[in-house]
Protein backbone atom coordinates (compact mmCIF):
# COMPACT_ATOMS: atom_id res chain seq x y z
CA UNK A 1 0.00 0.00 0.00
CA UNK A 2 1.34 3.67 -0.34
CA UNK A 3 3.14 5.37 2.14
CA UNK A 4 0.89 7.74 4.38
CA UNK A 5 3.59 10.13 4.99
CA UNK A 6 5.01 11.06 1.55
CA UNK A 7 3.05 8.81 -1.29
CA UNK A 8 5.68 6.58 -2.26
CA UNK A 9 4.03 3.21 -3.71
CA UNK A 10 6.75 1.12 -2.61
CA UNK A 11 6.02 0.06 1.10
CA UNK A 12 7.22 -3.26 2.94
CA UNK A 13 5.84 -5.53 5.89
CA UNK A 14 8.14 -5.70 8.57
CA UNK A 15 6.28 -7.59 11.13
CA UNK A 16 3.08 -9.04 11.29
CA UNK A 17 0.81 -10.98 13.46
CA UNK A 18 -2.44 -12.09 14.64
CA UNK A 19 -3.97 -10.22 17.59
CA UNK A 20 -7.61 -9.91 19.09
CA UNK A 21 -7.56 -13.31 19.89
CA UNK A 22 -6.58 -14.26 16.21
CA UNK A 23 -9.37 -12.02 14.54
CA UNK A 24 -7.05 -9.69 13.29
CA UNK A 25 -3.92 -8.84 11.52
CA UNK A 26 -1.60 -6.02 12.61
CA UNK A 27 1.29 -5.66 10.01
CA UNK A 28 4.11 -3.10 11.10
CA UNK A 29 5.13 -1.38 7.74
CA UNK A 30 7.94 0.93 6.45
CA UNK A 31 8.12 3.23 3.74
CA UNK A 32 10.74 2.41 1.07
CA UNK A 33 11.08 6.09 -0.18
CA UNK A 34 11.15 7.83 3.46
CA UNK A 35 11.53 5.10 5.54
CA UNK A 36 8.73 6.32 8.03
CA UNK A 37 6.97 3.38 9.78
CA UNK A 38 3.16 2.49 10.27
CA UNK A 39 0.77 0.25 11.62
CA UNK A 40 -2.29 -1.45 9.33
CA UNK A 41 -4.82 -3.94 11.05
CA UNK A 42 -6.53 -6.36 8.70
CA UNK A 43 -10.22 -7.78 9.86
CA UNK A 44 -12.80 -9.84 7.57
CA UNK A 45 -15.06 -7.46 6.39
CA UNK A 46 -18.59 -9.28 6.85
CA UNK A 47 -22.52 -7.97 7.17
CA UNK A 48 -23.27 -7.56 10.95
CA UNK A 49 -27.22 -8.65 12.03
CA UNK A 50 -29.87 -6.09 11.62
CA UNK A 51 -30.84 -5.31 15.51
CA UNK A 52 -34.39 -5.88 16.74
CA UNK A 53 -34.90 -3.33 19.18
CA UNK A 54 -37.24 -4.31 22.52
CA UNK A 55 -40.51 -1.96 20.65
CA UNK A 56 -39.82 -4.36 17.18
CA UNK A 57 -38.32 -1.85 15.51
CA UNK A 58 -35.40 -2.47 13.46
CA UNK A 59 -31.95 -0.83 12.71
CA UNK A 60 -28.49 -1.66 11.59
CA UNK A 61 -26.20 -2.83 13.98
CA UNK A 62 -24.28 0.83 15.72
CA UNK A 63 -20.76 -0.15 16.61
CA UNK A 64 -20.15 3.64 17.98
CA UNK A 65 -23.31 3.57 19.93
CA UNK A 66 -21.71 -0.38 21.33
CA UNK A 67 -18.21 1.54 22.11
CA UNK A 68 -19.64 4.28 23.69
CA UNK A 69 -21.55 2.33 26.12
CA UNK A 70 -18.59 0.02 26.40
CA UNK A 71 -16.24 3.18 27.03
CA UNK A 72 -18.14 4.60 29.59
CA UNK A 73 -18.32 1.71 32.01
CA UNK A 74 -14.52 1.50 31.44
CA UNK A 75 -14.15 5.08 32.42
CA UNK A 76 -10.63 5.20 34.44
CA UNK A 77 -10.37 1.55 34.67
CA UNK A 78 -7.14 -0.13 34.11
CA UNK A 79 -7.70 -1.57 30.77
CA UNK A 80 -5.62 -0.93 27.60
CA UNK A 81 -6.89 0.65 24.14
CA UNK A 82 -5.69 -3.48 22.81
CA UNK A 83 -7.54 -5.02 25.35
CA UNK A 84 -10.67 -3.22 24.68
CA UNK A 85 -10.62 -3.34 21.05
CA UNK A 86 -10.45 -7.26 21.25
CA UNK A 87 -13.38 -7.01 22.65
CA UNK A 88 -14.89 -4.95 20.57
CA UNK A 89 -13.80 -7.69 17.63
CA UNK A 90 -14.61 -10.48 19.88
CA UNK A 91 -18.31 -9.15 20.29
CA UNK A 92 -19.08 -8.49 16.63
CA UNK A 93 -17.62 -12.10 15.83
CA UNK A 94 -19.67 -13.59 18.06
CA UNK A 95 -23.01 -11.54 16.88
CA UNK A 96 -22.09 -12.87 13.27
CA UNK A 97 -20.72 -16.42 14.40
CA UNK A 98 -24.78 -16.89 15.25
CA UNK A 99 -26.03 -17.01 11.39
CA UNK A 100 -28.97 -14.78 12.32
CA UNK A 101 -29.52 -12.23 9.71
CA UNK A 102 -31.17 -10.55 12.59
CA UNK A 103 -30.45 -10.37 16.32
CA UNK A 104 -32.58 -8.40 19.41
CA UNK A 105 -31.00 -5.34 21.05
CA UNK A 106 -30.74 -7.24 24.52
CA UNK A 107 -28.62 -9.97 23.31
CA UNK A 108 -25.84 -7.69 22.26
CA UNK A 109 -26.51 -5.64 25.87
CA UNK A 110 -25.64 -9.45 26.83
CA UNK A 111 -22.47 -10.08 24.71
CA UNK A 112 -21.23 -6.98 26.04
CA UNK A 113 -21.74 -7.60 29.72
CA UNK A 114 -20.24 -11.33 29.25
CA UNK A 115 -17.22 -9.34 27.24
CA UNK A 116 -16.58 -6.50 30.31
CA UNK A 117 -16.32 -9.37 32.98
CA UNK A 118 -13.74 -10.34 31.09
CA UNK A 119 -12.02 -7.37 31.00
CA UNK A 120 -12.69 -5.62 34.15
CA UNK A 121 -15.20 -6.32 36.79
CA UNK A 122 -15.59 -3.09 37.69
CA UNK A 123 -16.63 -2.11 34.80
CA UNK A 124 -18.86 -4.88 34.44
CA UNK A 125 -20.80 -4.27 37.74
CA UNK A 126 -21.59 -0.98 36.41
CA UNK A 127 -22.44 -1.82 33.37
CA UNK A 128 -24.25 -4.41 34.47
CA UNK A 129 -26.21 -2.96 37.15
CA UNK A 130 -27.54 -0.13 35.23
CA UNK A 131 -27.94 -1.89 32.03
CA UNK A 132 -30.29 -4.70 33.67
CA UNK A 133 -33.25 -2.47 34.24
CA UNK A 134 -33.35 -0.94 30.72
CA UNK A 135 -34.46 -2.70 27.45
CA UNK A 136 -31.76 -1.17 24.75
CA UNK A 137 -28.12 1.11 24.99
CA UNK A 138 -30.00 4.17 24.23
CA UNK A 139 -31.75 4.09 27.49
CA UNK A 140 -28.58 2.55 29.24
CA UNK A 141 -26.92 5.74 28.23
CA UNK A 142 -29.06 8.25 29.19
CA UNK A 143 -29.01 6.74 32.73
CA UNK A 144 -25.05 6.41 32.47
CA UNK A 145 -25.11 9.56 31.99
CA UNK A 146 -27.09 10.39 34.95
CA UNK A 147 -24.83 8.33 36.87
CA UNK A 148 -21.73 10.41 35.96
CA UNK A 149 -23.15 13.36 38.05
CA UNK A 150 -22.87 11.46 41.37
CA UNK A 151 -19.82 9.17 40.92
CA UNK A 152 -20.55 6.11 43.36
CA UNK A 153 -18.13 3.33 43.83
CA UNK A 154 -18.40 -0.25 43.80
CA UNK A 155 -19.64 -1.12 47.32
CA UNK A 156 -21.98 -3.37 45.85
CA UNK A 157 -19.49 -5.63 43.60
CA UNK A 158 -20.17 -8.69 45.61
CA UNK A 159 -23.32 -8.52 45.74
CA UNK A 160 -24.12 -8.20 42.01
CA UNK A 161 -21.43 -10.95 41.33
CA UNK A 162 -23.09 -13.41 43.26
CA UNK A 163 -25.78 -13.28 40.31
CA UNK A 164 -24.33 -13.22 37.26
CA UNK A 165 -26.09 -16.50 35.97
CA UNK A 166 -27.49 -16.02 32.65
CA UNK A 167 -30.75 -16.59 34.21
CA UNK A 168 -30.25 -13.11 35.96
CA UNK A 169 -29.12 -11.56 32.82
CA UNK A 170 -32.25 -12.53 31.49
CA UNK A 171 -34.93 -10.85 33.84
CA UNK A 172 -37.17 -8.64 32.85
CA UNK A 173 -36.75 -4.92 34.52
CA UNK A 174 -39.27 -5.22 36.83
CA UNK A 175 -37.58 -8.22 38.51
CA UNK A 176 -34.22 -5.65 38.82
CA UNK A 177 -35.35 -3.19 41.05
CA UNK A 178 -31.65 -3.19 42.94
CA UNK A 179 -30.53 -0.11 43.31
CA UNK A 180 -27.17 0.48 42.19
ZN1 LIG B 1 7.14 7.39 2.67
Amino acid sequence: MHCPFCGAQDTKVTDSRLVAEGDQVRRRRQCAACGERFTTYETAELVMPRVVKADGSRESFDEQKMRAGMSLALEKRPVSVESFEAAVERIRQRLRARGDREVEAREIGEEVMEMLKRLDHVAYIRFASVYRRFQDLDEFRAEIDRLAQEPKETEREDAALGERSSEAARSRPSESKRKS
